[in-house]
């Protein structure tokens, strides 16, 4: 059913024909042409663009859990095109290009919402930085403004401009980002695929791979073995543990991170807004929630919840940037699995295994890359050849040094 202003209208006077379900619950066929692990964002979009942009129906997705169960809806929602490096950038531009007509190509409300973001700036040379990476987010075609103080303080009067330790010298704006609405980005994805024909398996835990003479030949999952021609692994923050039982190893960590929302308020915040001393982002939600986070937890681990000393730590770097925040009660906080890659940018990338694909390492940003993952990952699957927006984003850079670290830290996760 194609969703429309009509549809609507008509239901409201026929209550019998109710909403119908948004995809089927099929069992799993003995074999498909295609397999994708994992029904997160990235997996949805894949096996979306999979039947979309290639033909490719005779597909399934693996969910262990429940579809967008996962850091698709965990996440604090942010979408932007705002990086520095080569391979990033028109990576990213794809992707935000993708999310403007997203609504439209599935039919589907997200919320989108392009309200903008301003990256604040506490000292001359953070104004530098962003002068340079501005100007590298305007020769990939996307757009960006450094902003002065006055222009912050007109946009944003309320926040601690005028700080001794961290006072606000200005900002990097980029009008075309925002936020969308995490979870109905994973429906929306699902909905898409499987009206073209893919199969959406929920509960359906992938516990080993079938490999013959180093060429895969389907998966082992907790409803039985399921044969395939080609399996795209997306499964975010599990990627070390899925690719150990395919017996490689990936540049990759796992982490918790944290998000928290505070009570429904009037609307305050007009764009997102992220703190330049410390890892603090921050935006308000529809119902009215400031939608809040921070940095890592700073340890390994795969438990989906994080711990107090962190907490305390990002409502820190929330006071110092904005201290009448600290007269918000907090309603909610959760984790989620971050897939931390040794220079903080992401892969998708054949494995060593023939016929195996990986798409992975998507650290703090891979809400923003759902659609162009998506798409560029179908791609290589299909084509068996990177897409021309990811040619950059190649496991090896870890083997040729052709790294792309866009904070400069090195080969740390938990600092990227
Ligand atoms: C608190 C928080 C805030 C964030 N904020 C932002 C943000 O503002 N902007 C942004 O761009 N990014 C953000 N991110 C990052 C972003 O959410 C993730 O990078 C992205 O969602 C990861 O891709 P995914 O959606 O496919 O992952 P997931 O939704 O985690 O999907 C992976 C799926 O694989 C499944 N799976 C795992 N193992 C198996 C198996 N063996 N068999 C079958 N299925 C399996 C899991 O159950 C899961 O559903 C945030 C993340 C968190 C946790």
């Amino acid at each position: 059913m194609r969703y429309s202003a009509w549809q609507i209208f008509s239901k409201a006077f026929k209550p019998a024909s109710a909403w119908a379900p948004i995809w089927r619950e099929p069992d799993p066929k003995p074999a498909y042409d295609v397999i994708i692990i994992g029904g997160g964002g990235h997996g949805l979009a894949t096996a979306y663009y999979l039947a979309r942009n290639h033909g490719l129906t005779n597909v399934a997705v693996l969910e262990k859990g429940y579809l967008g169960g996962g850091n698709i809806g965990r996440n604090t929602t942010i979408v932007r095109a705002n990086y520095h490096l080569d391979g990033n950038t028109e990576f990213y531009s794809h992707s935000l290009k993708l999310w403007e007509g997203l609504e439209l190509d599935l039919n589907y409300n997200l919320m989108m919402s392009q309200r903008g973001i301003i990256n604040l700036a506490h000292s001359d040379g953070q104004m530098d930085f962003y002068a340079r990476r501005g100007n590298a987010i305007r020769m990939q075609g996307d757009d960006a403004e450094l902003l002065g103080r006055d222009a912050v303080r007109a946009e944003y009067p309320y926040l601690n401009h005028d700080d001794p330790r961290f006072p606000i010298f200005g900002g990097l704006r980029q009008k075309r980002a925002g936020t969308a609405r995490h979870d109905a980005v994973a429906w929306g994805f699902a909905r898409g695929a499987d009206m073209r024909g893919v199969d959406l398996i929920q509960n359906c835990a992938v516990t080993g791979f079938r490999i013959e003479n180093g060429t895969v030949r389907g998966v082992e999952t907790t409803r039985g073995p399921i044969l395939a021609g080609k399996v795209g692994m997306a499964v975010a923050g599990r990627s070390t543990q899925v690719a150990d039982m395919a017996g490689f190893r990936l540049p990759i960590e796992t982490h918790v991170l944290q998000a928290f929302v505070t009570e429904g308020l009037n609307p305050i915040l007009p764009g997102v807004v992220t703190f330049g001393m410390g890892h603090f982002y921050i935006s308000q939600s529809d119902k009215g929630g400031l939608v809040f986070g921070g940095e890592l937890d700073f340890y390994n681990s795969y438990a989906a919840r994080g711990n107090l000393p962190m907490v305390e730590h990002v409502c820190e770097a929330g006071m110092a940037m904005w201290p009448a925040i600290g007269k918000a009660r907090m309603l909610r906080s959760w984790g989620g699995l971050m897939d931390m890659s040794m220079d903080g940018s992401p892969i998708i990338d054949r494995t060593p295994i023939e016929g195996l694909y990986f798409n992975g390492g998507w650290c703090y940003g891979g809400f923003k890359a759902t659609p162009a993952s998506g798409h560029c990952f179908a791609h290589l699957i299909a084509t068996d050849s990177p897409s021309p927006h990811a040619t950059k984003l190649r496991m090896d850079r870890f083997e040729t040094g052709h790294v792309l670290d866009e904070e400069g830290t090195g080969a740390q996760p938990n600092r990227h």
